[in-house]
């Protein structure tokens, strides 16, 4: 086997592709130089942009992702799209495999009436909103890109979140917590400014199963419980488990410890608090009513049919809100030149090979969300991008992967193209600010929201 490097490039600089790149430099059978490519000035994919903000133990996990791209045989090439700064056949043939790790960068929709009307969002956006992602926080207004119109947010007293996962326990959070206990995150300025401005009394959780099928972590679940200034509305009634919905309780713990908590809650006495987030189980939204903008859900209640099936009773009811955030998951999206699912909203593979035209494709592989689909928590992606890179380094040995490119190709391909990827050290300089900024109003640091904020961050002072 040769001694010179395989160079491979991992697109996407999330936990999935960075844990590829770990496995891969970890390893030392085979010698390698790992380029993590990702379109945003700044790794980390949605533990910077994702994970809520007020859960800085998991942001956290950051430090460790940052470690591996310190790493003497990985680099960080910040600020360069696959698929329009480079494609991915150009890519493709400056390196000797690619990993495809760049997430999941679509969401589902409801599919009802009502659907458009201005104070409908997708939970990705919102939460993208305030966690200060650049798409949502674009530098020229009206530029064509996704912005959240925050008056919505603003001007909103009830909102209806639809889901019942941790994203929209997550979204629900934010919107019912004060500002005040927000000020210790590293949200941008502006966004908590503007949460510091809501006016939102009620959050209306809407679940279509019934309690026994939530899909939350417990100890996120039990956080809403100690909200100062927050009663949770349940009806007890919705907690009485059908005989399906007790088999789930009876093999499931979480399940089950999560129910123990709703009844709980709905035996608590109410407060009277200013604030109310109810759970409405077997209901789910048929139409956002409104004019111009959202004025309320009609809701129906559901049960499940002889098939096992969640159907409409035909019972209706209308809850009052001025948001409705729709959090039913995430999705995949194509990205041109690879291969893509459209039923499954993934790549098609087989252990993280990839499967182009019904055959392996000898250079091409797949990790993270992207490949499994919108799962699991941060440390799941681990053992996938091992099976991933196990995958990898078995068709190197079986000399399926060739070590053709010279090393400093890729470098070349993008000099030759005006583009200057952004690298670790520019993540240190942003890093850096970002905490600068926090500390000099009083804040342990604060998110650089605005693609030219986190570029002037980056700018070397040596080379200006
Ligand atoms: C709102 C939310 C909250 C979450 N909270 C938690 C939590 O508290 N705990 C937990 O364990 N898990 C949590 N998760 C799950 C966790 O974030 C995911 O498991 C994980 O981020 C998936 O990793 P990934 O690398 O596959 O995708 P991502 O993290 O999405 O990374 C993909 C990367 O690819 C980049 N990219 C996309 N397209 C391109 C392109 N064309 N060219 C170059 N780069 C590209 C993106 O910019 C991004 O950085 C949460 C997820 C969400 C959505």
């Amino acid at each position: 086997m040769t001694q010179r490097p395989y160079v491979i490039a991992v697109i996407g600089a999330g936990p999935s592709g960075i844990y590829a790149a770990e496995a891969l430099s970890q390893q030392t059978e085979v010698p390698v130089r790992v380029a993590v490519i990702d379109r945003l000035p700044v790794p980390f994919g949605l533990v910077r942009y994702g994970v809520a903000p007020d859960h800085e133990s998991i942001r956290s996990i950051r430090n460790t992702l940052e470690r591996t791209l310190e790493k003497p045989n990985v680099r960080f090439f910040g600020d360069v799209r696959i698929g329009s700064d480079l494609s991915v056949a150009e890519l493709r043939s400056a390196v000797d495999a690619v990993i495809y790790a760049y997430g999941a960068g679509s969401h589902k929709v409801l599919d009802i009436p009502g659907e458009h009307l201005p104070g409908v969002m997708a939970a990705p956006e919102f939460v993208a909103w305030y966690c200060g992602h650049p798409d949502v926080h674009p530098d020229v207004i009206d530029d064509g890109r996704s912005r959240l119109d925050v008056a919505l947010i603003d001007n909103a007293h009830a909102a209806v979140v639809v889901g019942i996962g941790n994203v929209a326990l997550d979204v629900a959070r934010v919107l019912i917590k004060s500002a005040e206990l927000l000020t210790d995150t590293d949200m941008a300025d502006e966004v908590l400014e503007s949460l510091a401005r809501k006016q939102v009394t009620d959050v209306h959780v809407l679940g279509r199963r019934g309690p026994a099928y939530t899909a939350f972590t417990t100890k996120e679940l039990r956080e809403l419980g100690q909200l100062p200034g927050v009663d949770i509305m349940i009806d007890p009634a919705d907690l009485e488990l059908d005989p399906s919905s007790q088999a789930v309780i009876d093999r499931d713990k979480v399940a089950a410890r999560n129910l123990a908590l709703f009844r709980e809650w709905a035996a608590r006495p109410r407060t009277g608090a200013p604030q109310r987030l109810w759970f409405h189980f077997w209901t789910r939204p048929v139409a956002v009513i409104g004019a111009d903008a959202v004025a309320a859900v009609q809701v129906e209640r559901t049960m499940i049919d002889s098939a096992g099936a969640v159907t409409g009773t035909g019972e209706r009811e209308i809850i009052p809100a001025q948001l409705v955030i729709r959090s039913v998951g995430y999705r995949g999206v194509a990205l041109d030149g690879v291969p893509f699912d459209a039923g499954t909203g993934r790549v098609p593979h087989a252990e993280g090979r990839v499967i182009r035209d019904g055959s392996f494709s000898a250079d091409e592989y797949v990790t993270g969300w992207i490949k499994r689909g919108p799962t699991g928590v941060i440390g799941t992606n681990k053992s996938d991008a091992v099976e991933t890179v196990t995958s990898l380094l078995a068709d190197i040995r079986d000399e399926a992967i060739d070590p053709h490119h010279d090393p400093d190709e890729l470098d070349r391909l993008l000099a030759d193209r005006g583009i200057h990827p952004l690298d670790l050290a520019a993540w240190h300089r942003i890093d850096a600010a970002e905490i600068d900024l926090g500390q000099s109003h009083g804040r342990r640091r604060t998110t650089l929201a605005h693609r030219h904020e986190l570029l002037a961050a980056a700018e070397d002072p040596a080379s200006a």
